[in-house]
């Protein structure tokens, strides 16, 4: 299916090196991936090269910047098909792995590649603002990630009250993230945030990415998050 020699080329290349069960089995869910894409939409991303670059090793250049302690209890808010948790569950086994997704098509499909590909996760079927109201969920992350979700500001109101404090956000951007972290600088400290870090980088396709790490630095107010609506109708600022 993908071309596994060029994968494990390009991780090495940021200094990222995995066994070969490790990039086996990251192929095979590109394989799941595509198959399934057929009856479901699940990415617009067909060619197993673009799958790749797009999707596996985007994901994985998160391992490049920030260090996910063993074990660390991590959620993917908005994680549609598995980006990037899949490709980080399948790198890093021991994390705790926490798929969100409002879409219960896709979470059926990361059901049944957890259990082809023999892994542990868990699996959220409701939307963000509501998980991240329940006294179970809320502040309980070490790690949240997500990418293309929602804009900085929306999306920081929908990760960071789910991130227990001194642990991180992690928001994996495309060229626009600098002008986001910008706009969303008021909503990150209202939140009981503190930007980090902000990286920038280049996929071998030449596509820009940005990703910002915020790690929480005090707890969230428990107005927070408002509904959808109002998170739509005024983003903080
Ligand atoms: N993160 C994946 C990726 O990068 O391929 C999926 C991105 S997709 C464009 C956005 C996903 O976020 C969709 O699957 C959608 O259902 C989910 N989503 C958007 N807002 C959400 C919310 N408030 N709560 C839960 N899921 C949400």
């Amino acid at each position: 299916m993908i071309d596994q020699a060029l994968l494990k080329t390009y991780l090495a290349d940021e200094g990222l090196t995995y066994s070969d069960e490790v990039i086996l089995k990251l192929d095979r869910f590109a394989e799941l991936l595509l198959e399934r894409n057929q009856s479901v939409n699940l990415t617009a991303i067909k060619e197993p090269d673009a799958v790749l670059v797009k999707h596996l090793l985007d994901s994985l250049f998160i391992f490049k910047y920030v260090l996910f302690s063993e074990g660390a209890k991590v959620i993917d808010v908005g994680c549609g098909a598995g980006f990037p948790s899949m490709p980080m569950l399948i790198a890093r086994n021991d994390l705790k792995m926490h798929f969100l997704d409002s879409t219960q098509k896709k979470l059926c499909f990361i059901e049944d590649a957890l259990a082809t590909l023999q892994l542990n996760g868990t699996v959220i079927h409701t939307r963000a603002e509501e998980y991240a109201k329940k006294n179970v969920s809320r502040e309980t992350f070490d790690f949240a990630v997500a990418r293309a979700v929602a804009n900085l500001s929306s999306l920081s109101e929908l990760t960071l009250p789910l991130v227990t404090p001194g642990g991180y956000f992690i928001a994996m951007k495309g060229k626009e993230g600098e002008e986001e972290l910008e706009q969303a600088k008021a909503a990150i400290k209202i939140l009981g945030g503190k930007t980090q870090a902000l990286h920038t980088f280049t996929l071998p396709d030449g596509s820009s990415r940005t990703m910002i790490v915020v790690k929480k630095i005090s707890q969230t107010p428990t107005k927070y998050p408002r509904t959808s609506a109002a998170i739509l109708k005024k983003p903080l600022s």
